[in-house]
C-alpha cells in the first residue's frame, strides 16, 4: 500500500500546541524559573547518583513523593496523583470526566490545553467567554451549570496567560452549584500564595492541579501533582499510564519537595520582579498592563507581534506573542525572569517604543536603527 489510512477525522483541524522552541539569550516565553536547580541539591543529588538504579522501573504510585505531599497539605497519600507534568493529570481528567457524549466548561482566554484535551478526548466544548479585565462571568456560569450537564469545569487561577484570580467565593458557588468535576488549576500558586485547599473537605467535586515546573525550577522533568478526594484519584488511577513519571523524575522532585524551603528567597525575588516588570511597562504610554498574581505578566499594546518580532531579532528577547488569539489581541506575555533579564527586557521594549515615536513623527515610512519598523508596517 502506498497510502495511509487517515486518522480520526476530529483531529483533522485540530492544531498542537505550539511548545516553539526558539532560543534567545533572554528566554521570557514560557513561564519557567529563571535559575536552576540550586547547587546545594544538585550536589547532593550527585553524590548518590551512582547508586541510582536506571535499570527498574519506576514506583507507579511516586509512593515517596506522594507521601511528601501528602503531609505537607494535611491529606492521606489516596488523596494526591502525580503525574508526568500537569499537562498529563489534565489530560487524564478529561479521559476520565470527558470524552464523547461529555462536556467541559472553559473560560477563554485561558490555559489552552484545557480545549486541545478536550478535543483529542471527543469531550464537547462549552465556552464563556472572561470579560475584557479577564473576569470570570459568573453569573452566566452558574446559570448554566444550573442546567446540569457539564461534567467538567478547569479553571486556571491564577489564570495563565492573564495572571488574574477569580474571587474566592466565586469558586465556591461555582463548586455549589455543581457536582461536576472543578479543577482549579493552581500551577502558580507559590506565586499566588491563594489555594483552594481548604475547601476540599467540604467539596469532594474539588480537585486542586500544583506543578514542580514553575516556583521548583524542574520544568525540564515533567513532575505535577492533584490533590483531590480519593475516590477522584483512584477513578484518574484507572486512565492513566503507569510508568509515566519516571524514577528520576520521582527522585529528584522527592529531593526539593524536602528541601522546598530553600526556594522561598527566589519566589519572593520573582514577586518583586514582577512589580519590577509592572511598574516598568506601566510606565510606557502606549501600553496597557494586566495585573499578575503569578510569574509572568500579560501586556497590550499596538502592534504587538511586530514588538514580539523586534525583541527577538534585534534584542534577542523572546516573549509569548498571544496576539492572535482570541480575546487577547494585541496581548504579549512577559515571564519574570532574573533581574538582569527583566531590566533587559524592558531596555529593549523602550527602545523599540521610542524608536516607534520617532518613525511616526518622521511619517510612516521610517526606518528604526535596526532596518524593522518599515518592514514590518507599524
Ligand atoms: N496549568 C497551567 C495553567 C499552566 O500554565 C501550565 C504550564 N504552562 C500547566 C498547567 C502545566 O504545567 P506542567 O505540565 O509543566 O506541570
Amino acid at each position: 500500500m502506498k497510502s495511509i489510512r487517515p486518522a480520526r477525522p476530529e483531529l483533522e483541524y485540530l492544531v498542537p500546541y505550539d511548545a516553539k522552541d526558539i532560543r534567545a539569550e533572554v528566554m521570557l516565553a514560557a513561564n519557567e524559573h529563571p535559575s536552576n536547580l540550586p547547587g546545594e541539591i544538585v550536589e547532593k543529588l550527585s553524590d548518590r547518583l551512582s547508586e541510582f538504579r536506571f535499570n527498574r522501573y519506576p514506583d507507579p504510585m511516586a509512593s515517596k513523593l506522594r507521601e511528601l505531599i501528602a503531609e505537607a497539605n494535611g491529606l492521606e497519600p489516596a488523596n494526591i496523583l502525580v503525574g508526568n507534568g500537569g499537562d498529563e493529570l489534565i489530560f487524564d481528567i478529561l479521559l476520565a470526566w470527558g470524552g464523547p457524549g461529555r462536556t467541559l466548561l472553559d473560560l477563554p482566554p485561558t490555559f489552552s490545553m484545557y480545549g486541545i484535551d478536550a478535543q483529542v478526548t471527543g469531550t464537547e466544548v462549552v465556552r464563556i467567554p472572561r470579560d475584557a479585565e479577564f473576569e470570570v462571568d459568573g453569573e452566566t456560569v452558574l446559570a448554566r451549570l444550573s442546567r446540569g450537564d457539564i461534567d467538567v469545569v478547569m479553571i486556571s487561577h491564577p489564570n495563565n496567560p492573564t495572571g488574574n484570580i477569580a474571587p474566592e467565593t466565586l469558586l465556591i458557588d461555582i463548586l455549589n452549584a455543581t457536582d461536576a468535576l472543578v479543577l482549579v488549576d493552581e500551577a502558580y500558586f507559590e506565586f499566588s500564595r491563594h489555594t483552594m485547599r481548604p475547601h476540599m473537605e467540604r467539596h469532594p467535586n474539588l480537585v486542586i492541579l500544583r506543578t514542580f515546573s514553575k516556583a521548583f525550577s524542574l520544568a525540564g522533568l515533567r513532575v505535577g501533582y492533584l490533590l483531590g478526594n480519593e475516590e477522584v484519584i483512584s477513578e484518574l488511577t484507572k486512565v492513566r499510564q503507569p510508568y509515566s513519571v519516571d524514577s528520576f523524575a520521582q527522585w529528584v522532585a522527592a529531593s526539593v519537595f524536602r528541601e522546598r524551603v530553600v526556594f522561598q528567597q527566589a519566589i519572593r525575588d520573582i514577586m518583586r520582579g514582577r512589580d519590577t516588570l509592572m511598574h516598568g511597562l506601566s510606565s510606557m504610554e502606549e501600553v496597557t498592563v494586566f495585573p499578575s498574581e503569578a510569574n509572568f505578566v500579560l501586556f497590550r499594546v499596538e502592534h504587538a507581534s511586530a514588538l514580539w518580532r523586534d525583541l527577538l531579532h534585534n534584542h534577542s528577547v523572546l516573549v509569548r506573542d498571544f496576539s492572535r488569539a482570541p480575546g487577547l489581541d494585541d496581548c504579549l506575555r512577559v515571564t519574570v525572569g532574573s533581574d538582569q533579564e527583566n531590566e533587559r527586557f524592558l531596555a529593549a521594549v523602550t527602545e523599540v517604543l521610542s524608536q516607534r515615536r520617532a518613525s511616526q513623527i518622521l511619517g510612516n515610512g521610517a526606518h528604526s536603527r535596526h532596518g524593522t519598523v518599515g518592514e514590518l508596517g507599524y
